[in-house]
């Protein structure tokens, strides 16, 4: 991995408005994520995870501090950035190809070209010849990986994944942790997982960021040991040195808990 940055949080902080007043949601992020590598943000709910991929994907200005994506500031969503939620969003009246191809068809590059290889990245991701079947057709682990063609067709550098896998069994959430994992490293991908669940994290990232809360603030970063970052997740959570890992990171978790601000402290 070479260790140029592709993603730049610069003293990044947000402060909500609403009818009820102004709160402060993040508070000076600093972060630099290096081209190919895979981070993991974890923390208690609430402590701005959703808040700062937002800010990545462009979706709001940040109220001080600034994203670079390749060195230029993010101000609003672009191509180059791809966000795959909990919830799939499949359109119901469309195709599998079709939908796969949405976000093609919204840039203007929906190609002949362009649709064999929606159809190629289908078949890597497990679902051949599924294209002209409907989403009520799938499994929810299929429509993951639905979702996640249709992130990919537009050759995003840098994928945002809130959760993607926390509303799948648990069997068929570990294969697509392997999936997923084995086809961001292939295609060089720059990633930035929020999730619950830290053995996830821990075994599918290079570095897990823990956030804390009231403002959310990074706590700690945790970067894994090198036979970890290199085992693919299924493999990495047997490892001597996971369960250690696993328990710092719970440690770390208690401690935010302990910081209080929820129910007491
Ligand atoms: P997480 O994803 O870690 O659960 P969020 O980024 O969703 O945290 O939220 C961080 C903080 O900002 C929380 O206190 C939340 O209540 C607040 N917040 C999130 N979205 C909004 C919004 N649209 N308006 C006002 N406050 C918000
Ligand atoms: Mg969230």
């Amino acid at each position: 991995m070479t260790h140029v940055p592709v993603l730049e949080l610069q003293q990044l902080s947000h402060v909500y408005v609403n009818e009820k007043g102004a709160s402060l949601a993040v508070e000076k992020i600093e972060l630099s994520v290096s081209r190919g590598e895979f981070i993991s943000l974890v923390g208690p709910s609430g402590c701005g995870k959703t808040t700062v991929l937002s800010l990545l994907a462009g979706l709001f200005l940040p109220t001080k501090g600034q994203v670079l994506l390749n060195g230029k500031r993010v101000t609003h969503p672009t191509s180059k950035v791809g966000y795959m939620l909990q919830q799939d969003y499949l359109f119901p009246w469309r195709t599998i190809r079709d939908n796969a191809a949405i976000g093609l068809e919204i840039s203007g590059r929906k190609t002949e070209k362009a649709l064999e290889d929606v159809d190629r990245l289908l078949t890597e991701l497990g679902l051949p010849g599924s294209g002209h079947r409907y989403p009520y057709e799938l499994s929810g682990g299929m429509r993951q990986r639905v979702a996640l063609a249709r992130t990919l067709a537009t050759e995003p550098e840098v994928l945002l994944l809130d959760e993607p896998f926390s509303a799948l069994d648990l069997h068929i959430k570990l294969q697509l942790e392997d999936l997923v994992f084995q086809t961001l490293k292939r295609l060089g991908k720059t990633a930035v997982l929020v999730t619950h669940d830290l053995a996830e994290a821990a075994a599918m990232s290079d570095r897990v960021i823990v956030l804390g809360r009231n403002p959310g603030h990074i706590r700690c970063e945790l970067e894994m040991p090198e036979d970890i970052r290199l085992a693919t997740p299924m493999v990495a959570r047997k490892l001597p040195g996971f369960q250690d890992i696993f328990e710092r990171l719970w440690a770390e978790l208690d401690a935010v808990d302990d910081e209080g601000g929820g129910t007491g402290g």
